[in-house]
């Protein structure tokens, strides 16, 4: 029932470090896939130009190879056996002595390789080894005339030219002469075959690489080859991918042949007048050259320093919004918690769970504050008005509207006990209608409010129970209550009660209630005090009529009134008769019972707007406001004969009877102030004694001007 914690509110905020950590782990991913694909993209692009440029390289070197296992060998052979010829007579310049040297000189020669001495007319001398082959088309070289002197030929390097069914020959020529005749020249011619394909092939492939030679003439294959396990006869075309895949001479290109990738690269290879004869073509399978990590670094580094720039601006963002943006305003709500006397609300509904966390603990805090501050100013004001000069009631019903402010009440009540001073007791509320049930009426009741002013004690109650609530709980439509007895050192006081409170009743609120109803008590009791003081100043202790002092004052008042609204005020002087033989004869306290009869008579004869005093021993005044001198006499006619009619039983059984003389004054007859007036009625009184007694006389003013008005 006490402090009900105020419930914790679920703040749905993802951790500011887990939001952090997301954020890193989807830039590193990004930062290595991006790093991955450039990478990738780059060594594609980049083994795929190493791959061709392998291929063209290997396709030259292959070239270049055959050349000199072919046309080269040929030409220097050529040379060699020209260079034998020219040396001198020994072989003298027969076909015979030539076909020795010719027989002698293939007997050095490679496999296959022919040897031809042709006259200066292009005519076969002779020939090694003997016609075992159709000779090769030599017209082209020997009928252009083109043998020089000096051992070169159409090419220094040798060169192709075609021998029988497709095949290609490397070819060399060079002049025979003697003793600077001219006597023909010699041509070798080697073939290009199997074998000198597969040795180039096996040369290249010892630089790491796998590839397959194959020799075009006449777009036709002039050897078989086998690629990936296939045989392509002689005489066959290449297949058409890897035809479409080669360039221009020189050129390479890629293709694929079931399922195998490959880099096909040609080189031409040139007759002697440069015209191309047959094409050699390389195709290389497998993986090329590998791709170094400095290849790789600048484009590396640039995808990671993208990466991670986008990675720190998203970064800064999120710091941005995830905590300076709620820090900031934390920091404007917190700053204006002081200013604002704890009002403004701390709200910081976005950012890291942290920091909304903290904020939502400062609100408590400013809550708790805010009520603090409001009650200590509550209290103070309480204080305050209770113990200013105002009427209680007045005092007490402000109370009553602060304390329902405070507490976010709808109902309070002050029900004060019946005193001497109150007698019927003191029933004070805000929030109810009027009017309220009288004390009297609750204290017979069977309600919880009934049973506390039977027995006052401290009670909240959150719900009542239907056995609480009697006919004024119901009137008053009370749900809960918090009750606080009222004691002073004595007696009980009474109760203080708030009811139909919209929160929970806390700590803080009995606190409150507990206080207030102190001060209440002390204000009530110097109410009380201040009442009886005043009284006591003001009226004679024996008859309870007001005193002279009083009288005087009071009757000051209604001159002025009188001046100034011009009416008429009388005053009455009485003086009971022969009293003084009432006390020698009765003795003194029966004096004083026929006075205090005499008092109560004459206050019940009187007006309640006229006023009674007790002028000193046994003579009194009577002020009547607003009544002239005829109304005066009747009244004081009146008083006279009741005191007459009057029978006083004594305590001896004896009964004792008076008259009483009165003398009346009315202004403004005699406007000189109220002594002056008290003077003028104590004359008429002399008067009414000196006619009698038992008589009434009013001053004939004009009759009495001349006359000195006695001190
Ligand atoms: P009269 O006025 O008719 O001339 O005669 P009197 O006897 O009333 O006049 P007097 O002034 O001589 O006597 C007044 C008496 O009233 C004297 C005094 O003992 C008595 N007296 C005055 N005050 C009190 C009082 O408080 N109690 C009693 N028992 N007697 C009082
Ligand atoms: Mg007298
Ligand atoms: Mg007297």
């Amino acid at each position: 029932m006490a402090n009900q914690p105020a419930p914790r509110r679920r703040v749905r905020h993802k951790s500011f470090t887990a939001q952090f950590a997301l954020v890193l782990v989807a830039v590193g991913v990004a930062t290595a896939v991006v790093a991955g694909a450039v990478a990738w993209v780059e060594t594609q692009h980049a083994r795929s130009q190493q791959d061709e440029q392998t291929g063209a390289g290997a396709s030259r070197l292959a070239s270049s190879l055959v050349q000199m296992q072919t046309a080269a060998v040929s030409q220097r052979f050529a040379c060699e056996v020209a260079a034998l010829a020219s040396t001198g007579p020994a072989y003298g310049a027969g076909s015979a002595s030539l076909k020795t040297l010719a027989q002698a000189a293939v007997a050095n020669a490679s496999p296959g390789q022919v040897l031809l001495f042709l006259g200066t007319g292009g005519q076969v001398l002779a020939r090694a080894p003997a016609a075992s082959s159709p000779l090769p088309s030599l017209n082209v070289v020997v009928g252009g005339g083109s043998l020089s002197r000096r051992c070169t030929a159409p090419t220094s390097r040798g060169f192709f030219t075609y021998g029988s069914k497709r095949s290609l020959l490397g070819a060399g020529i060079a002049p025979v002469s003697v003793s600077g005749r001219a006597l023909g020249a010699v041509a070798v011619f080697t073939p290009v075959g199997v074998r000198a394909l597969q040795y180039t092939q096996k040369l290249i492939d010892t630089a790491g690489l796998h590839s397959t030679t194959a020799l075009l003439v006449r777009g036709r294959l002039a050897l078989p080859l086998e690629l990936n396990g296939v045989k392509y006869p002689r005489g066959s075309s290449l297949p058409d991918s890897l035809g479409a895949a080669l360039g221009a001479s020189g050129g390479a290109g890629q293709a694929s042949l079931d399922g195998s990738q490959y880099v096909v690269a040609e080189q031409p290879l040139s007759g002697s007048s440069g015209l191309v004869l047959a094409k050699l073509v390389v195709f290389e399978s497998g993986a090329g050259v590998g791709v170094s990590v400095a290849d790789l670094a600048l484009p590396l580094a640039l995808a990671v320093a993208g990466v991670l720039l986008l990675g720190m601006a998203l970064v800064f963002l999120l710091v941005e919004h995830f905590l300076n943006r709620p820090l900031r305003r934390l920091d404007i709500a917190v700053q204006r918690l002081g200013l604002d006397a704890y009002a403004t609300p701390v709200t910081v509904d976005s950012g890291a769970e942290e920091i909304t966390r903290l904020a939502a603990n400062f609100e408590l805090v400013r809550k708790q504050l805010r009520r603090q501050l409001l009650i200590a100013t509550g209290r103070t004001v309480i204080a305050s008005t209770l113990t200013g000069n105002a009427p209680l009631e007045q005092t007490l019903d402000q109370v009553l509207r602060s304390l329902t402010n405070l507490l976010d009440a709808d109902i309070a009540m002050i029900l004060l006990r019946p005193q001497p001073q109150m007698p019927r007791g003191l029933l004070l509320s805000t929030g109810i209608a009027e009017p309220g049930p009288t004390w009297a009426e609750l204290e017979s009741t069977h309600g919880i409010i009934g049973s506390l002013i039977r027995e006052p004690r401290f009670l909240v109650r959150t719900h009542l129970r239907p056995d609480e609530r009697s006919e004024p709980e119901e009137q008053l439509g009370l749900r809960d209550c918090l009750v606080e007895p009222m004691r002073s050192e004595d007696h009980d006081l009474g109760l203080l009660l708030v009811g139909n409170k919209r929160n929970a009743y806390l700590d803080e609120d009995y606190t409150l209630c507990r206080g207030v109803a102190d001060q209440i008590v002390i204000a009530v009791e110097k109410s009380t005090r201040l009442a009886v003081t005043q009284r006591e100043a003001t009226t004679d202790e024996m008859t309870g009529l007001y005193n002279y002092r009083f009288l005087v004052g009071y009757l000051d008042q209604q001159v002025n009134v009188a001046e100034r609204a011009s009416s008429p005020l009388s005053v009455l002087m009485l003086d009971l008769d022969h009293f003084k033989d009432v006390n020698d004869t009765h003795g003194h306290p029966a004096g004083d019972r026929l006075l205090r009869q005499f008092a109560s008579l004459m206050v019940e004869t009187i007006r309640k707007s006229d006023l009674a005093a007790r002028y000193g021993g046994e003579e009194f005044v009577v002020v009547m406001a607003n009544t002239s001198r005829a109304d005066a006499e009747v009244v004081a006619d009146k008083i006279r004969s009741a005191v007459e009619a009057m029978s006083v039983g004594l305590n001896d059984g004896a009964k004792v009877q008076i008259t009483v003389s009165i003398g009346g004054v009315t202004f403004p007859e005699g406007s000189k102030g109220a002594r002056n007036l008290l003077d003028l009625a104590d004359r008429a009184l002399y008067a009414a004694k000196r006619n009698g007694r038992n008589r009434v006389e009013f001053l004939d003013l004009t009759a009495l001007a001349s006359e000195p008005v006695k001190s």
